[in-house]
């Protein structure tokens, strides 16, 4: 596939536009996925400055080539200490002419160790907490990441109907996910987007049941989450199959989180709240006497990282608009009996939403 160039100055032009309204001069981004998204760095160490004038990143030397080959509408400063480091020293080189006092910084992702030295560093400095300003501007894909996403999206579904050929009693849920995992990584994956969940028989009630030596039983769900990162995408699909014959209680159950996840998936179009898609998967399983064993929220956003904001939670006040990217999985788990989760992927369109998640979900019987 090839991928539409990022343009990687409107972003940091539209990032300028939120500093203008949150009263701060600068901000000094920290946060990994943040910097990527602003100016292209996929290296594990740096530190992003944005200013209305100018956007300049910092790295230490090993990141020279790293740097060098990937960051683009930034200067690049690099020096033989921590990021954090060379910027505060670049700032107070350059303070008069940068005309920057009050610098935002992402509280959520500064350690309060780092946040003491950069206050001391930088004594000339207003230090403030700034809002997930990138967060939010990264809610709304475009069309580089929609790219991305579906493809990520279509990679991770042709994994499941590769699973399924190795989901049969006896053999370990370890050695489902490792055939997924192989697969993924053979067909291009950058990585699993997260640790692959195959919970079967009573461990499909672990909502986060990470594969284990376990081995499938004759009978029962098997729960099966997973999601491949492509061009630093994420994807996130779980269904739920059930080897043998299913009873009356099993297929109730299967049916009752689909209408709820159906349910959550008519409620998406732009100018919705968050928490109302939540509740209408909510009420359906609380209609069905299975509230209480719904014990998360419905769904959360997904694109540089598996689980990013919005969350579709219970009471999230935070409106749709075209162009987010959220997950719809409501599950019930009965504890150490069984339990049942589908999700998919959802794009927000100028009216409804587009599932972007292409495999079925009638209950599959293995
Ligand atoms: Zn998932
Ligand atoms: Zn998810």
């Amino acid at each position: 596939v090839k991928f539409i160039p990022v343009d990687f100055r409107r972003r940091q032009n539209q990032l300028r536009t939120a500093l203008n309204h949150s009263r701060l001069d600068a901000l000094l981004i920290t946060h990994l996925p943040n910097i990527r998204y602003l100016c292209g760095f996929t290296g594990s160490a740096g530190v992003l400055l944005l200013s209305q004038t100018t956007s300049v990143f910092f790295t230490d030397g090993r990141y020279r080539e790293h740097a060098q080959a990937e960051v683009l509408d930034s200067r690049v400063v690099m020096a033989r200490k921590p990021a954090l480091a060379i910027a505060g020293e670049w700032l107070t080189r350059n303070q008069s002419k940068l005309k920057v006092r009050r610098i935002g910084f992402d509280s959520e992702h500064m350690s309060v160790a780092d946040r003491k030295r950069l206050a001391m560093n930088l004594p000339s400095f207003q230090l403030r907490d700034a809002p997930p300003l990138v967060e939010q501007a990264r809610q709304v894909k475009d069309g580089g990441e929609m790219q991305a996403l579906r493809a990520a999206v279509d990679l991770g579904a042709s994994l499941f109907q590769q699973a399924l050929g190795t989901i049969r009693p006896g053999v370990k849920e370890n050695e489902v996910a490792a055939s997924i995992e192989f697969a993924a990584r053979k067909a291009g994956a950058e990585a699993m987007s997260f640790e692959t969940i195959i919970a079967s028989g009573p461990r499909s009630a672990l909502p986060h049941g990470r594969a284990s030596r376990a081995a499938i039983p004759t009978r029962g769900f098997v729960l099966c989450d997973f999601g491949v990162i492509l061009a630093g995408y994420c994807s996130d699909m779980t269904r739920t199959v059930y080897v043998g014959h299913p009873t009356a209680p099993a297929r109730a159950l299967y049916e009752a989180v689909e209408e709820a996840q159906h349910a959550a998936i008519q409620a998406v179009q732009p100018g919705v709240s968050l928490g109302e898609v939540d509740r209408a998967a909510r009420n359906i399983l609380q209609r069905r006497g299975l509230g209480r064993y719904f014990t998360h929220s419905t769904g959360h956003g997904v694109g540089l990282e598996i689980h990013e904001p919005p969350r579709v939670a219970a009471g999230a006040k935070e409106i749709l608009v075209p162009g987010m990217v959220i997950t719809i999985e409501p599950g019930a788990y009965i504890p150490g009996k069984w339990g049942v989760r589908i999700e998919d992927m959802v794009l927000v369109t100028e009216r409804a939403c587009e599932v972007l998640t292409p495999t079925t979900k009638a209950l599959i019987l293995v």
